[in-house]
């Protein structure tokens, strides 16, 4: 067994858990405040009955918690995956809340999840499961309460359903209940590429202060998703040398670089990298340990991890995924003097412009894309310099210190509200 192996470190809740309490006792959180943070506010767990395609009935279960909706309504993505569980939808809805308050965004915390295999269901199969799942949660979402987003396995067609499931209910056409939905349908001009370019913000933001130029810079990108894809374009039109890029089937690496647009045009035709004649394969454990300069896991949680942390060559980690590295790894990651721009910061850009994206829908018009670009830029700019202050401030790493600024944020504006009794 590796010696740096810590067991038990793969539950993202209690992942969170251990950032959170680190935190809190650098801010002298008092012990009630501690109590109310630490726990969700609302967990919804609901059954949800599907014909399939072949005529049998199953039952598919379905998430959605509610951490906190001290600073406004819950805001957080919907998860279509196998392995989703109770603790990694809390964990997923509390880092909401941090990180909307991180980027300050007047929006709680929340996430969804139903367990289930999206590449191995039909469109129909698909639109039956979302539809079920937002009849049953009904109750609890809404443009004032909780506003779904996409995340793993779901997109902007599986948002359509929401609005349209929810506004059918509600008996008039609700844009702002979800946000990911198509442009023309109250969806935002930028919202797709949003994630991946404030990754890239943040990048550039951290090769600032690291004293390098992107142009002499080699990355690798773990996931080649909404996220993965999108991040890896921008990195490549800012001069960085992207050598490797996942899925779930492995990875393509090429030394000298790959190219980009190619390999999107693959992914958009083939929804795979399998086939992609260039480079050569590896496994998505290879490509973290690639001798880059940038690192961007922009898969799923808990790949970086007590087994594999003291083995990551990048000197700069900008984590796209949410949960990428384990608690038990950050040490090492901090001895090793890696730059990490931590998830609720990097990969804030897409709450950001899901924001964009209500205030929108609510307003009833619409920016363009300049217009959500640039305010995109100041709102990740100003994240960025928030944390690395905070940083600098309470001698903390980056990670502990945008946990720090969202902690803050959040308490203060409970002990404003108080305890309603
Ligand atoms: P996606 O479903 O579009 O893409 C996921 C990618 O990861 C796919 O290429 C898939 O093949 C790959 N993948 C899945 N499981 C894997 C595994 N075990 N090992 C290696 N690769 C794997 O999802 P996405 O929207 O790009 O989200 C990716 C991550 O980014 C998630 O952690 C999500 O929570 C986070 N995130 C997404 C957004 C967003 O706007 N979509 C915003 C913030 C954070």
């Amino acid at each position: 067994m590796n010696p740096n192996q810590v067991i038990g470190e793969e539950n993202p809740f209690e992942a969170m858990h251990a950032r959170f309490d680190l935190a809190a006792n650098k801010l002298g959180l008092d012990q009630g405040l501690y109590r109310i943070l630490r726990t969700p506010d609302r967990e919804l767990t609901v059954a949800i009955p599907v014909y399939m395609d072949d005529g049998s009935l199953q039952v598919f279960t379905g998430y959605r918690v509610q951490h906190s909706l001290a600073r406004g309504p819950a805001k957080g993505g919907i998860r279509y995956d196998p392995n989703v569980t109770i603790d990694e939808v809390r964990a997923l809805a509390a880092w909401m809340t941090w990180k909307c308050a991180v980027v300050n965004v007047p929006f709680g915390g929340g996430k969804g999840g139903v367990v289930c295999s999206p590449s191995k269901l039909s469109m129909g199969e698909m639109e039956r499961i979302t539809r079920r799942y937002v009849a049953n949660i009904l109750d609890i979402i809404g443009p004032d309460r909780d506003v779904p987003a996409p995340d793993m396995g779901t997109n902007g067609q599986v948002m359509a359903w929401i609005m349209d499931t929810y506004s059918m209910h509600v008996r008039k056409a609700s844009t702002a209940v979800v946000t990911g939905k198509p442009v023309g349908l109250g969806g935002s001009l930028g919202r797709i590429e949003a994630t991946g370019r404030g990754l890239q913000i943040c990048a550039r933001e951290a090769l600032k202060m690291m004293g390098r130029d992107p142009k002499t810079c080699t990355a690798a990108v773990q996931g080649a998703g909404n996220v993965g894809q999108v991040t890896a374009m921008y990195l490549d039109q800012m001069g960085v040398k992207v050598c490797a890029i996942s899925d779930i089937t492995g990875a393509i690496v090429d030394e000298k670089g790959l190219d980009v647009t190619a390999v999107r045009t693959h992914l958009a035709k083939f929804r795979t990298l399998e086939g992609y004649g260039e480079g050569d394969r590896i496994t998505n454990a290879q490509l973290l340990e690639l001798p880059v300069d940038i690192l961007v896991p922009a898969a799923t949680e808990n790949v970086i991890n007590s087994r594999n942390a003291a083995n990551i060559k990048a000197k700069l980690l900008v984590e796209g995924a949410n949960g990428p590295v384990t608690a038990a790894a950050d040490k090492l990651l901090d001895e090793k003097g890696v730059f990490v721009v931590p998830d609720i910061l990097a990969n804030a850009g897409g709450v950001s412009v899901s924001y964009f994206e209500w205030v929108q829908d609510r307003m009833g018009y619409f920016w363009t894309e300049k217009e959500v670009d640039d305010r995109l830029e100041a709102m990740m700019t100003k994240a960025f310099s928030d944390v690395v202050d905070m940083a600098r401030r309470f001698e903390v790493s980056n990670r502990i210190a945008a946990y720090l600024l969202g902690i803050d944020r959040v308490a203060k504006i409970t002990r404003m509200r108080g305890i309603y009794a």
